[in-house]
């Protein structure tokens, strides 16, 4: 098999880049190694940026997101059982995110692929990148228990975290800076009606919670719970009682039950890879990088690079430059670490860490107080949190 861009792996990172280079007429073939069940099933990401919003919809992915999704003008944070709004409009000029889950995005990126795309091969698990710095990339991969090999112009790795892209960079021009949490997120799926019409993120002396949801009927809600905790170790009743302790306000606010139809437990990771670009292969998404979950941004960081490499390789077929191409990891790496960052920021303001001393949890709430008083904290948040731009 022969393709001008192997890409490998069909999250959000892989679906959007082979419809950015089919728009732009350049062939790709994405490898694949789950069925298309699990892939569109996947419970993950939720929160759309403005930017991300804005490249589904110039991409012809937007119609049902426009249609099912919520756009949310703002955040409510919640401390010592007082509340707090974050208007983004008001603070960022009109900037808004939407609530649109990414299993949501993959179904759609998916049916537009197979209707109008390249291949998407299914089951077909890329085993090494070989010949990376080389002008003749190739994938060795295995579809339907035979082995193949994918020749490409470029190779982009757009695996995960788990990924084999990654290892194809040699050790030795690699570095990697790396953080990881005492604490997880046990996050359930509810069959109930979200009891806020935002997301609201609560910090509490017993730790975070986190109320966000998926549709208009169904709710996702998160608590911090020790790294390792076993998702089936919390009983059904455990969860809710813990949630409403954590989200109550001195205002009555009341926090509404449901049937929890999912459960399972996140940890907590910072990571990046340097360089995201090794000769022609290129590295996106969390093949390259991890954040925390509190600010939102892991789907968000994989639009924002494989819209970088699109426009990139456009440019190199449009005027023979590989300037924005040679330019990748640094014009992406930018937006990472503005990204780590931030994330940072919005995990250690909310979590509870378990040797937290009292000075600390004082600082915390001065943070908070800090966010609730005055405009500029506020709308750096804001900014952060509707996203920052694409390069
Ligand atoms: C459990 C969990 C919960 C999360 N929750 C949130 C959240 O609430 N908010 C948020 O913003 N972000 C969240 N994230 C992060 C967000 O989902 C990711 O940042 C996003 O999925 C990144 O997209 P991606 O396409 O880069 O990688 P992925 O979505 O991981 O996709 C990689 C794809 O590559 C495939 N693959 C792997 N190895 C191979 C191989 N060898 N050959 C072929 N294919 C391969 C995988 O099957 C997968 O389909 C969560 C992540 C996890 C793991």
């Amino acid at each position: 098999m022969r393709t001008t861009v192997g890409i490998i792996g069909a999250g959000p990172a892989g679906l959007l880049l082979a419809r950015l280079l089919h728009n732009a007429g350049i062939d790709s073939v994405v490898l694949e190694s789950r069925d298309r069940a699990y892939v569109e099933h996947r419970q993950r990401a939720g929160i759309l940026e403005q930017g991300t919003v804005d490249v589904l919809r110039a991409a012809g992915a937007g119609e049902r997101m426009d249609r099912e999704g919520l756009r949310h003008d703002g955040i409510e944070l919640r401390y010592a059982k007082k509340r707090h709004r974050v208007d983004f409009p008001a603070l960022t000029g009109g900037r808004s995110v939407m609530v649109y889950a990414q299993t949501e995005v993959c179904k759609d990126l998916i049916a537009l692929q197979l209707k109008e795309g390249g291949p998407l091969l299914f089951e077909a698990e890329a085993l090494a990148v070989e010949g990376a710095d080389t002008g003749s990339p190739r994938v060795r991969f295995r579809h339907e228990g035979v082995e193949d090999v994918l020749e490409c112009d470029y190779v982009v790795g757009c695996d995960g975290f788990w990924g084999v892209a990654r290892k194809a960079v040699p050790a030795a021009l690699s570095r990697t800076f790396e953080r990881t949490y005492p604490f997880g997120w046990l996050g359930i799926l509810a069959d109930v009606p979200p009891s806020h019409d935002e997301l609201v993120y609560a910090h509490h002396d017993r730790g975070f919670a986190l109320l966000s949801m998926r549709t208009p009927t169904v709710s996702r809600l998160y608590l911090q719970v020790p790294e390792g905790t076993d998702a089936e170790a919390w009983r059904d009743e455990d969860i809710w009682a813990e949630l409403e302790r954590r989200f109550e306000t001195a205002d009555g606010w009341r926090l509404q039950r449901g049937p929890i139809t999912q459960k399972s437990v996140t940890p907590m990771r910072s990571y990046v890879h340097e360089p995201m670009r090794h000769g022609r292969l290129f590295l996106a998404g969390d093949a390259a990088h991890i954040v925390p979950p509190t600010g939102a941004k892991g789907l968000n960081l994989a639009v924002g690079d494989v819209v970088t490499f699109a426009r990139a390789l456009t440019y190199e077929k449009e005027t023979g430059s590989a300037e924005l191409l040679d330019a990748y990891s640094a014009t992406c790496l930018g937006r990472v670490w503005q990204a780590e960052r931030f994330s940072y920021d919005m995990t250690t303001l909310l979590h509870r860490a378990p040797d937290a001393t009292a000075f600390e949890d004082r600082l915390q709430l001065a943070r908070l107080e800090r966010l609730a008083s005055s405009r500029a904290a506020e709308t750096d948040l804001a900014e952060g949190y509707t996203g920052f731009p694409f390069g």
